[in-house]
């Protein structure tokens, strides 16, 4: 774009210089390069703050390489390798622990100030410091799908998918510098043409016009304010993708909640083991076995259960069955695991059924073997999160589950949710979202919040997608717009103030900014602005809103 502020500076200090008035054309130059030099410092400023909230970006790491250490790049570390981890270091790539006990500073990529100990078969997030202890951990992402890689690019791209308050800026500016150099043209000559008037005054006043007219504090302000929004929420461990994202989040009306491993813990607590013609051993290693290649919480709740090593070698096809269960071949023989909606599938007829909880029935080659009972808690501070939301004037909040009726009228009650529905299919949540999207009036948005196992469609269908980080799967992480790095549902309200700040920000910015220029363009026309006056007033201008915009991510200066 030729039209920009820099032209907009050259012709008016040019023609200072053509109306004799040389002393007032050099100051737009020197005012110019000031403020310039001053906003470019902001911006750094900002930008390298955020950025070293981030600056986690690992130069290498140690592999252990046929029983050697070599120092690679990251990019460089296979999924599976092992990787060892000093005191005092990061965890370059998430992965497991697998020798070592040490504590872990979690506070670059949660938020949680609290370290957390970590001992062989936890994860260890990438950007976490390890504190105490050397660990050995196997890699299992890729570098670049680890959580530093993911929070450096989202940083880095905030940029990128601009808000609608963005976007309306590069509109503006599209249409306002053009406009703003013919209405100078027009004071300058109009008058003197038409009227008359002596042409001296009315050149000098189509100057100080242009001078006022310079549009830097929008331009700058507004991404700039965005930009720090979306580094205060990854303080708080939220990863947010983009100005977009917080224009809608800051609108948000409904919100719809998955259970388990969203508003639940996600680790069970078994209350009973109820064989059917076969052992209580028999019974839990089929369902253990059968569980292998889940990824399902329920899964390793049995698996942990069962507490022996399984041999891969024994497993065959594995098949899961969103929302239902799972169907595996064990040593040749077909185990399906699931809920009651599986076994009617397979016309299978559970007995002597143990109601409450969740029930995992089990049939080996189609023929019923019994149920294991488990129920899962909700997280500590899920029912504050649901408090929070009201608090926020958030008007639904909904939670949607592959779960029975009765643990699920058991959770949402804990919590304090009123609404929910139990024994969804992916897809039965889909449409049920789909229905939330099409009757709300109003301009609201809806929140979908899951971990990404069995509802990665809804995650990516919802005006915002939040999933859960750290148990969330790989496809829900990819697939949000949100992703609450600790799995705590106290993120999404925390998010949404951030949101609502910004956005506020971004608006005290665009009306302080347009307001101003538009009454010193008014009073430039008047001749009663001179050249100084317009020089203060648009650095003076930017200043204030770049310095405004950086209250969005908190305390900076
Ligand atoms: P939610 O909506 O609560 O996250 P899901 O849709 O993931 O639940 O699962 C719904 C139900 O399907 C579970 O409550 C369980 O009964 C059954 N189920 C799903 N996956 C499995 C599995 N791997 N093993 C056993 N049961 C399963
Ligand atoms: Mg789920």
């Amino acid at each position: 774009m030729i039209l920009d502020e820099n032209f907009l500076t050259v012709i008016a200090s040019a023609s200072a210089f053509m109306i004799g008035a040389e002393i007032e054309g050099a100051a737009v130059m020197i005012f110019f390069r000031i403020g310039d030099m001053f906003e470019d410092a902001a911006v750094q400023k900002t930008r390298k703050s955020i950025s070293e909230l981030v600056e986690m970006q690992p130069v290498s790491v140690r592999v252990v390489r046929d029983g050697k250490e070599i120092d690679v790049g990251p990019e460089d570390v296979a999924v599976g390798e092992y990787y060892i981890v000093l005191p005092g270091e990061r965890i370059p790539i998430d992965g497991t622990v697998m020798s070592g006990y040490s504590s872990l500073d979690t506070k670059a990529i949660t938020g949680e100030s609290m370290p957390r100990d970590v001992a062989p078969g936890e994860s260890a997030l990438s950007g976490c410091i390890n504190m105490t202890g050397a660990l050995t951990v196997r890699a299992d992402r890729a570098y670049s799908d680890s959580a530093v890689a993911r929070i450096l690019e989202l940083v880095e791209e905030s940029g990128a998918r601009k808000a609608k308050t963005e976007k309306f800026i590069t509109a503006f500016a599209k249409y306002y510098t053009p406009s703003v150099v013919v209405a100078a043209i027009a004071v300058a000559t109009v008058p003197t043409l038409i009227f008359g008037l002596p042409y001296e005054a009315w050149v000098y006043r189509a100057l100080v016009f242009l001078v006022v007219s310079c549009p830097c504090a929008l331009v700058l302000s507004v991404p700039l304010t965005f930009f720090c929004g979306v580094g205060r929420a990854s303080k708080s461990g939220i990863l947010i993708n983009g100005g977009d994202v917080m224009d809608r989040l800051a609108l948000t009306d409904t919100v719809v909640v998955d259970k388990t491993g969203t508003v639940t813990k996600g680790t069970f607590e078994f209350s009973g083991i109820h064989p059917h013609g076969v052992t209580e051993d028999h019974l839990l290693e089929y369902a253990a076995k059968s569980e292998y290649r889940s990824d399902h919480p329920i899964s390793a709740a049995i698996i942990d259960r069962y507490g022996r090593e399984i041999d891969p070698g024994e497993i065959g096809k594995s098949v899961n069955l969103a929302g239902k269960g799972i169907r595996t071949e064990v040593n040749g023989r077909i185990v399906h695991a699931g809920n009651s909606k599986l076994m009617e599938d397979i016309g299978v007829e559970p007995c002597g059924v143990h109601g409450g909880a969740t029930c995992i029935h089990v049939a080996i080659d189609g023929t019923y073997s019994g149920h294991i009972s488990i129920s899962d808690e909700p997280k500590e501070d899920s029912a504050e999160a649901i408090r929070e939301l009201k608090d926020l004037g958030v008007k639904n909040v909904v939670m949607l589950t592959g779960d029975n009726m009765t643990s699920a009228g058991r959770v949402a009650e804990i919590v304090g949710i009123d609404a929910f529905r139990s024994d969804l299919l992916p897809e039965d949540k889909l449409e049920i979202l789909e229905g939330y999207l099409t009757v709300r009036e109003g301009k609201g948005s809806l929140v979908y919040v899951g971990d990404g196992i069995n509802d990665a469609p809804s995650i990516a269908r919802a005006d915002v997608g939040v999933a859960m980080g750290n148990i969330g799967s790989d496809s829900a992480v990819e697939a949000a717009d949100v992703v609450i790095m600790n799995d705590s549902l106290r993120r999404l309200p925390e998010a949404i103030r951030i949101s609502r700040r910004t956005r506020g920000i971004a608006y005290q910015n665009i009306m302080l900014s347009l307001g101003f220029k538009f009454a010193a363009l008014a009073l430039a026309t008047l001749g009663l602005a001179g050249m100084w006056f317009a020089i203060f007033a648009d650095v003076g201008v930017a200043a204030i809103a770049i310095i405004n915009g950086t209250r969005a991510y908190g305390k900076l200066f």
